[in-house]
């Protein structure tokens, strides 16, 4: 649940920001395969550490890659095994040629993908295209006393019978979802034992204002007295091989910690070696208090979206450090908070006498492991227990460098040849798109949501099921209107307005058309944030359509979007969000609720259909993820880390590869 996944706007646009003259010419994406898109990341900065914080970060990204067993087993009993059996029968056979062999590759590829043989978005079983006779001869070949990791037939019938733990998570309605999802959370019982032991748990806790996250790490199982008992995650439990080993290289990193981060370490040291879920609280009650330490980490079992009752946590891991550039741009737009309030193009009584800005911190990841590798989300907010999130808080944070390497992959992918008319706006989307993104973004969250006041006696529910759309327009609004603001080059937050135009090209070709393609057609706009894009795209191609600020160019049979005056567009822009502040101020139900379904909701169906033909003929993966940097350590003669070295290696199949041999620490079966 606190998890971002996705990309802002339609994440299609290129960058400048962080692009130099040396950067190598090596491309963003290393495989694809099926529906997915491996891309690599660039830990820009890694060099700009200390010494110290360098070796910090090496060790936490060794014990972030020693939990993905631990992982592969938690997604499905057998994931280990088939695993290990697939890459002896890929790194053996001599046969790299045929169909059959490309087939199995591709097979192997989505495994590690999804850390197992279930899809890692729609949790189905992979179909494989291979034969069962050409991987039959192939188990006959290579897999013998010595490496055979589990029973043959077993194995083939996983392969090959589609029904046999169809889903790795089956949450419909009126099926057991205990017994009908192929996850290792539970084994040998069923929906109604799990919920009743959890129950008895949760009453004996009642009224504890620190609640235990009961559950969380463990797997609920049958003993041979047929009672229900948990297998504890721990050092000398279930999981213990791999366990030792993240401990190993936490007490590296203990070791060149600062005196908060150290606290913390040990904490969560003593949670893995002892599975009591008490120190998992302290560790995190500390943890989200160190907003100083440059770099941070989440190392542990984290989020429970795999178990369909909610409770069991995959283990992950991501190691970061922060984006100063990045968290610099935030700072700005919070200390400029008051000027961007008392300029607002809306009604002097609307605006608010002391604003405060947020400022979000935004990270550049070092390392993914577990439940973050290769797909990863954009955004963290943790921890997850509510009790910790209310009395201490809890860190929100952006990853920069991931949704850096996203656009840089989606350039080329056509979409801006389709979509974009005019070569001068694609042109200034390639330099600055990403930049008027990343401050949309920034002026949406640090100043939108928190601009404006309301008129003595509204009370602020009076917009009922429209607010949200209306909240997210006057937000979105606020941020499209200061973008286009000399004052954004006075402060030094952007070189040039082309940031701003850049964006508002985007954001009108996306509101009006682009993200269509996300809906089935034949239906409406229902998901505010994109209602509101559609509002604010609609509502300004229709008020400047006597002066032609926005137009709708017919080329060769096709639609596109173009703006033509983008100071205009701004005018209007701010016409706008005084509308629709005056509607929240004075919570005019009647006026929001004509705004939104007139310009909002409807889709207009020829435009609709063109829109998802042509996004379709361009083939784009919706799934991505990505290959992990490589920490190299430099020694001096004593044995002591001097400095660590960062490379980026482009392929994934060889990472993968090393990851099974010297990242593999659990038995086969657990
Ligand atoms: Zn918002």
């Amino acid at each position: 649940m606190n998890k971002i996944f996705g990309l802002t706007a339609m994440g299609i646009f290129a960058v400048s920001t962080m692009a130099t003259a040396q950067e190598p010419e090596q491309p963003w994406i290393v495989d694809r395969f099926d529906d997915i898109k491996v891309i690599r990341y660039e830990v820009p900065g890694f060099d700009e550490l200390t010494a110290k914080e360098k070796e910090y970060v090496y060790y936490l990204s060794e014990a972030a890659k020693c939990g993905r067993d631990i992982l592969f087993d938690q997604n499905f009993k057998y994931g280990i095994a088939i695993r290990r059996t697939f890459e002896t029968i890929y790194t053996s056979t001599t046969e790299r040629e045929g169909q059959e062999f490309v087939a199995f590759e591709k097979y192997l590829k989505k495994m590690w993908f999804a850390n197992g043989i279930h899809h890692h978005y729609s949790n189905d079983k992979f179909a494989p295209e291979f034969s069962e006779t050409w991987f039959r001869e192939q188990l006959a070949k290579y897999i013998n006393d010595d490496n055979r990791q589990m029973d043959d037939e077993l194995l083939c019938q996983i392969i090959f019978d589609e029904n046999l733990y169809a889903s790795r998570l089956n949450q419909k309605a009126g099926v057991d979802v205990i017994t009908e999802s192929a996850n290792n959370y539970y084994e040998g019982v069923n929906q109604e034992e799990v919920e009743a032991f959890y129950a008895a748990m949760v009453a004996a806790d009642e009224g504890n204002p620190e609640p235990i996250s009961y559950g969380l790490n463990s797997k609920l199982v049958k003993n041979a007295k047929g009672e229900v008992v948990e297998q504890v995650w721990h050092v000398g439990g279930m999981y213990s091989e791999a366990i030792e080993q993240i401990i190993f290289w936490l007490k590296k990193a203990e070791k060149v910690a600062n005196p908060t981060q150290r606290k913390y370490i040990k904490e969560l040291i003593k949670y893995y070696r002892t599975g009591d879920l008490k120190y998992f609280d302290s560790y995190n009650i500390l943890w989200v208090k160190d907003t100083d330490s440059n770099v941070d980490f989440v190392n542990g079992f984290i989020e429970s979206y795999g178990d369909p009752l909610g409770r069991k946590a995959s283990w992950e891991s991501v190691v970061n450090f922060r984006d100063e550039a990045a968290c610099r741009r935030t700072e700005i737009i919070s200390a400029n908070a008051q000027w961007f309030e008392d300029n607002a193009p809306i009604n002097p009584a609307y605006r608010k006498e002391e604003v405060k800005g947020v400022s979000a911190k935004v990270i550049t990841v070092a390392m993914l492991g577990g439940d973050c590798f290769p797909a990863t989300a954009i955004g963290i907010n943790l921890p997850n227990a509510d009790w910790i999130r209310k009395e201490h808080g809890s860190k929100s944070v952006t990853i920069d460098n991931i949704t850096y390497a996203y656009d840089k992959a989606a350039q080329g992918n056509g979409f801006a040849e389709e979509f974009i008319l005019r070569e001068e706006d694609r042109e200034r989307a390639k330099k600055y798109g990403k930049l008027g993104d990343d401050l949309h973004t920034d002026l949406h969250e640090c100043l939108g949501h928190g601009s404006g006041q309301l008129a003595p006696g509204t009370k602020g529910d009076e917009l009922r099921t429209y607010s949200s759309t209306l909240e997210e327009a006057r937000a979105d609004l606020f941020a499209l209107y200061y973008l286009g603001d000399e004052k954004l080059v006075e402060i030094g937050l952007i070189p040039t307005l082309d940031v701003a135009w850049s964006q508002y090209s985007d954001y009108i070709m996306n509101g009006y058309m682009t993200q269509l393609s996300r809906i089935e057609l034949g239906k409406d706009v229902e998901e505010s944030h994109m209602r509101n894009r559609k509002l604010i795209a609609e509502w300004c191609y229709e008020k400047g359509k006597a002066e032609n600020v926005i137009e709708l160019v017919k080329e060769n049979g096709k639609t596109y979007i173009v703006v033509n005056d983008f100071v205009r567009l701004r005018e209007l822009f701010g016409e706008l969000l005084c509308e629709v502040q005056r509607i929240k101020s004075e919570g005019d139900y009647e006026a929001g609720k004509a705004l939104v379904e007139n310009y909002a909701v409807k889709v207009e169906p020829t435009l609709h259909a063109e829109v998802i033909a042509r996004n379709k003929a361009l083939n784009i993966e919706p799934y991505g993820g990505f290959v992990n940097p490589e920490y190299t350590p430099v020694y001096d003669k004593k044995g002591r880390i001097i400095d660590v070295k960062i490379s980026y290696p482009a392929d994934y199949v060889q990472q993968h590869l090393d990851y099974g041999k010297n990242y593999s620490f659990l038995p086969s079966i657990n």
